[in-house]
């Protein structure tokens, strides 16, 4: 299936693969026409982005996608149609910039202990305005031959409880909601079946999330199942919630995930593109 829509793509200001305008340029071949560019907790590549495309008559829904910390639980959250100068939204960010890069810090200390020194340096080689994610980490991980591939810098170095892997304290996500809020933007739960939380935990989230000011949940997501799908789309009725969808694209590399390439909504769920007169449908 392809969408038109997609609201959730990353470009090389976080961990994406792709600069804005080459991401965009592959959104516009994908023949999606409304997207939202969602880096990891930097807005910096919006305006690359918007120029691009202006130039392609493709409508840009500004995004970032937020870290936060709920209950000890590390979740990630898509503020979409944000002012991305406003004050509120912009201290924050530079909150978690600050959170990021002593994180990047530990990281490099916990994999130096574990015989692999230099590695700060190594992610942030890698990392364009040196805004270090644990992808950054994998693919020097990779390219210096200490793993065969990136789901193994993961699975062995950096995944939870693993010797590269540190637990960070995210803004809450009662901060994060609130200011993306303040910036004229809707929060949206990401990728919802990816938190390996049971069913009280998920309702407790969802009811949190809600109670915050959270509207929407991403129920289709690129590499999802059938099943996770049905699930996220259960979630969104019971909860009240509208519906987005997002490819979580990062790397053209990796033949499952393309930009629209999505599961349509549900006609019972409201999409939360609504909100966005021209967007498509
Ligand atoms: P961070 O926000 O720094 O914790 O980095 C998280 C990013 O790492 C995610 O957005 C994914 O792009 C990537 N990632 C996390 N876990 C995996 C995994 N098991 N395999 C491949 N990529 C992963
Ligand atoms: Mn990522
Ligand atoms: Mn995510
Ligand atoms: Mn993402």
């Amino acid at each position: 299936m392809t969408a038109a829509v997609d609201l959730h793509l990353h470009s090389d200001f976080s961990d994406g693969r792709l600069p804005p305008a080459e991401l965009v340029a592959l959104v516009a071949r994908c023949a999606v026409h409304t997207f939202a560019l969602t880096d990891h907790d930097t807005v910096a590549g919006l305006p690359e982005a918007a120029v691009a495309a202006h130039q392609r008559g493709l409508r840009l829904i500004p995004g970032v996608e937020l870290s936060v910390t709920w209950a000890g639980h590390e979740l990630h959250l898509l503020a979409l149609g944000i002012d991305p100068d406003h004050p509120a939204l912009r201290d924050g960010l530079a909150r978690q910039a600050a959170i990021r890069r002593e994180r990047a810090r530990r990281i490099a200390d916990r994999l130096a202990r574990a015989g692999i020194p230099g590695a700060l340096e190594g992610a942030r080689d890698r990392a364009r305005a040196g805004h270090i994610t644990r992808s950054h980490f994998a693919r020097h991980l990779v390219e210096s031959g200490h793993v065969a591939d990136f789901g193994a810098a993961f699975h062995r170095y950096l995944g939870r409880g693993r010797p590269g892997h540190t637990r960070s304290r995210w803004v809450s996500l009662e901060e994060a909601i609130a200011w993306t809020r303040a910036a004229g933007g809707v929060a949206v739960l990401a990728h919802p079946h990816r938190y390996r939380l049971s069913g009280r935990w998920t309702r407790r989230l969802l009811e949190a999330f809600r109670a915050a000011g959270g509207e929407g949940l991403e129920v289709a997501c690129g590499g999802g199942s059938a099943g996770a799908f049905a699930g996220n789309a259960d979630h969104a009725r019971r909860h009240d919630l509208e519906g987005s969808a997002g490819s979580d694209f990062h790397d053209p590399a990796n033949p499952w995930i393309r930009p629209g390439r999505l599961t349509p909504l549900p006609p019972d769920i409201t999409p939360v593109w609504h909100r966005w007169p021209g967007a498509a449908s």
